[in-house]
Formats: structure tokens, sequence, C-alpha cells
């Protein structure tokens, strides 16, 4: 992967604050908007805004969002030093999963945020996006294949994404993606299929994201063996 040197903090609205381009927005409160992945380098994306984030119109702040910002805050990444973004920034009721028609319409958005925000590494937070991104599969399957490479094969994301996100390839190598399993309480206490907890694979996950992210800024190789914690300074 190429070098680069990380994009300002840019406050421009990433997209229109009253989009009706889905259904979502007749049962919406507000929109919740991308984060920019500040000093870290790293977006986190997850499915879609919870009951909390509906209402503040910020990312990541229910419980599943803490559990994320402890896991970055033992890298020394604090909240302000790391990106959030989800598949689409609208609630869907009742927290169901986003359906088709719904991820049509926003991924574009996110497409463009990721254009607009140039993050060192994605981290997937979640079965929806990590289909998204990496396509079918089991999650655990996905997260093997990020330990032999995290380099994203965009030939197998959502269409909207990989349409999206084609100029960027143009100006870069590839797009670093590492997916980790959702931190709900229901998903993070489940064992994966080698019999891992899953709150231990994810801890693994974002410390290799971090340290991808952190051999991105500077150009040092990461480490191979993943689950071995790193302190970032940003
Ligand atoms: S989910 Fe996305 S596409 Fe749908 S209304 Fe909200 S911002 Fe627009």
């Amino acid at each position: 992967m190429s070098q680069q040197t990380l994009f300002p903090i840019d406050d421009t609205p990433l997209g229109s604050p009253s989009c009706h381009d889905c259904k979502l927005c007749q049962v919406r409160t507000k929109i919740v908007f991308p984060t920019h992945p500040a000093a870290s380098g790293i977006l986190a994306i997850g499915e879609a805004p919870g009951a909390e984030e509906d209402v503040t119109g910020e990312g990541f702040i229910g419980k599943a969002g803490k559990k994320l910002d402890s896991l970055m805050a033992a890298h020394g990444i604090a909240r302000s030093q790391y990106g959030r973004a989800n598949v689409v920034r609208c609630r869907p009721p009742g927290n169901r999963k986003p359906d088709t028609e719904e991820k049509e319409a926003c991924l574009p958005k996110l497409a463009a945020a990721i254009l607009k925000f140039e993050p060192k590494v994605l981290l997937l937070v979640g079965g929806t996006a990590v289909e998204a991104f990496l396509g079918k599969g089991l999650v655990f399957d996905h997260v093997m294949q990020s330990r032999r490479s995290p380099v994203c094969d965009l030939g197998k994301a959502h269409k909207a994404l990989r349409n999206g996100l084609r100029p960027l390839l143009d100006r870069q190598e590839g797009l670093l993606c590492v997916p980790m399993p959702h931190t709900s309480g229901l998903a993070w206490n489940r064992y994966a299929k080698d019999g891992s907890r899953w709150s231990e694979l994810g801890a693994e996950q974002v410390a290799l994201a971090v340290r991808h992210a952190h051999a991105e800024r500077t150009g040092d190789q990461p480490a191979s063996t993943p689950g071995i914690s790193s302190q970032l300074v940003v």
C-alpha cells in the first residue's frame, strides 16, 4: 500500500440532512452521519443506528459502541481518534436489518464518505458490514482470511460500494478491511466455530486493525501474528 498523508478533518456535510432516498426517512428521528477516522486512520463501520443514535444523531453510543470504545482505548485510541459509520444512516424500525433497497440507496453515500476520508483501515463490525465489503460467508471465515491478507477484494463487495470506490482504487493499491464480530452483548458472548469466544476474536481483530493502520501511517511492516496488543501513539 502506498503511504499517504491523512486528509485534514473536514466538517463539510456528507450528504443531505433531509435525505429521502429510501423509506427509512419515514421512521427516523435523525440521520447519523459518518465521522472522520482522525489520527488513527481507522473507520469503524457497523450496520445501522440504534435507538439512542436515532435520537441523538451520533453513532456508536449504545452499549455496543461503548464496547468498541473500550477496545480502541486499550490501544491508546480515544473515541475522538477513530471514525464511525454505518451501512445505512437511518434506523430501521425495531433494529431490524436494512433491506436490499435501503442498502442500495445508502451504500453509495458510504462509498462517498470513504473516498473523502481516505481511511487507512476499515474495521467492519458485524455481519451486515462484513458482507457489504467482503461478500457472503461466515464472519469467522472472513476473520481468518483477513489474518492472511486484509486487502479487500472489491469484486466481492456490494455493487454500490464497488462502483463508488473505484476512484479510490485508482489512487491507491488496495483497501484494507478488518472484519470483526458485532460488539453487542448477544453476539460478543457466543463462541466461534473453532471454539474461541467471539469476544477474544473481536479484541484480536481490533488489535490487527490498529497494527495495520499504524503500519500504513509509519511505513513499518505490521506484525504477522494477530492478538498481540500494541500501543499506538496518535
Ligand atoms: S438510510 Fe440512507 S438513503 Fe435511506 S433515507 Fe437515510 S440517509 Fe437516505
